[in-house]
């Protein structure tokens, strides 16, 4: 598909830190609890009370600053953000403005599934800020309510914002599930979109190339209430066409007017005009008074970058060039977390055959768990034991058709390989044994053994079927092999 356009989109990800309490005060911030309930009077900002910083959310937000490969700063500072709404009772947000704590990174997005090539998205900034409250409108507050919950006010967030570096939906996507499965290998967040502890908005614009090789640039758009990556993705792709068509109507171009905000409509497929946005100038951002300055020293940082443990993109490679799999394979594995990623690496270290051992996961574990709605942690059959299937499999005492009814069998009754083949009576069929069953089958079929001896040794597929009948247990490439052998002896 061609369009006249390029569509330009940079995304703001706000994720909330897994820390057990708030960013300037001791309240909890688990979720969940009766609105108001994790309340003080720092983070409601009542007169006279002084923040603290919580120096856990400093660190994992310097470990992703880090990840990220982003420019750490040894000295940043928090600021005001100055506005007004019901769920921010203080009138002001503590944020960091122009000193952030990280700038200039990037991360790297593949899909070896889709269409996407690899590169490398830019991080502009990533800094810490406290969450807002929540308002409940009518259907959860009543009929012509609106109330406050408080218990999210002071939570610690961090922003991440990428350069407008995205090009398609698609290329969105994968960054931010690339960004997400970073973040949950590091540990730092839950990144539960449900829960809001991962937001996303969308900066968007189409650049119209031009007839001289200049390029015309829209009015960009931020598109807020994105409720998952599919909508994002779906905002996206329609905000373009939008786009396009306000600007064959109006040739309005960036510049023209205010930046501006627009919700998307998850059920009516359509992003709405809801405000023009400010510009920072109109936060009158000013020091943090009450707060110190951070510094951040060299041994701070090399902990940091210690701490990392090992990332998606490197257990993706090592992954290809320790077991021989695909960078596919690799790609499902790894972005299935850390967990499967554990099951596979004993299934692949005990069976010998980390293709074998991916192939069975892709095509026989992960379908299961998706039918169960299961985590791996759940799936009943251990991956040492699995292993002792895949040996036999791999050693001809059963084929991969008979090994899946054992499978299916092991995750019913909690058998060994060896006593589930044992109940279904599976056993390694013996070759005088295969070499009498072939001979019938080759007595019971003269236009398969005519075919064969003309040349087409596929012919001799036709007798699998039949010998499966006889005997269930005999292995479908030994049998075709076998008669080969015998009718070109005849
Ligand atoms: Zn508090
Ligand atoms: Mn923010």
């Amino acid at each position: 598909m061609s369009t006249p356009y390029d569509i330009v989109i940079g995304l703001e990800v706000h994720v909330q830190l897994a820390t057990q309490t708030k960013l300037f005060c001791g309240c909890s911030t688990k979720f969940g609890a009766p609105p108001n309930t994790q309340t003080c009077p720092v983070c409601i900002g009542l007169p006279g009370s002084l923040p603290v910083m919580n120096r856990r959310a400093f660190e994992l937000a310097l470990q992703v600053g880090v990840a990220l490969e982003c420019q750490i700063a040894s000295f940043t500072k928090w600021d005001r953000k100055n506005y007004y709404y019901p769920d921010l009772p203080k009138g002001y947000q503590i944020s960091q403005f122009d000193l952030p704590f990280s700038a200039h990174g990037g991360l790297e997005i593949s899909d070896p599934k889709g269409k996407i090539a690899p590169k490398r998205i830019g991080i502009i900034r990533a800094h810490l800020e406290e969450d807002a409250g929540k308002s409940l409108h009518d259907e959860q507050a009543g009929e012509g309510d609106s109330q406050i919950d408080l218990n999210r006010t002071g939570t610690p967030l961090l922003e991440i914002v990428s350069e407008p570096d995205m090009r398609s939906p698609a290329e969105a996507k994968a960054y931010l599930t690339e960004l997400r499965l970073l973040l949950v290998y590091l540990g730092v967040s839950d990144c539960n979109m449900q829960e809001g502890s991962l937001r996303v908005d969308a900066n968007v614009n189409l650049h119209l190339p031009q007839a001289d090789g200049s390029k015309i640039a829209t009015p960009i758009v931020e598109i807020k209430n994105m409720n998952s990556f599919r909508a994002v993705e779906r905002a996206l792709a329609y905000e373009a066409e939008r786009q396009f068509e306000v600007w064959k109507e109006t040739g309005q171009k960036i510049g023209d007017v205010p930046k501006q905000t627009r919700g998307w409509d998850d059920q009516a497929n359509i992003t709405r005009g809801q405000r023009h946005k400010e510009e920072s100038s109109d936060y009158r951002y000013f020091p943090e008074p009450d707060l110190a300055p951070v510094t951040v020293s060299a041994a701070e940082l090399e902990q940091a970058r210690a701490s990392l443990g090992e990332l998606p993109a490197a257990l993706r490679k090592r992954l290809e060039s320790t077991y021989g799999i695909t960078p596919y394979d690799s790609d499902v594995l790894v972005n299935q977390g850390q967990p499967l990623v554990d099951y596979y690496l004993v299934l692949a270290k005990k069976s010998g055959d980390g293709k074998q051992a991916s192939n069975w996961i892709q095509q026989d574990v992960l379908r299961v768990l998706g039918e169960r709605g299961q985590a791996i942690e759940q799936y009943p059959v251990a991956a040492d034991r699995l292993a002792a299937l895949l040996v036999k499999v791999k050693a001809g005492e059963l084929d991969t058709g008979r090994g899946r009814e054992v499978l299916a069998r092991m995750l019913e009754t909690n058998e060994t390989a060896e006593a589930a083949m044992q109940a279904l009576g599976i056993a390694a069929v013996d070759d005088s044994v295969l070499v009498e069953l072939c001979k019938e089958l080759i007595a019971a079929n003269p236009k398969i053994v005519a075919d064969v001896k003309s040349g087409k040794q596929q012919a001799a597929a036709g007798l699998i079927g039949q010998a499966k009948k006889r005997n269930a247990n005999v292995d479908p490439a030994r049998v075709k092999a076998m008669c080969i052998e015998l009718i070109e002896a005849m």
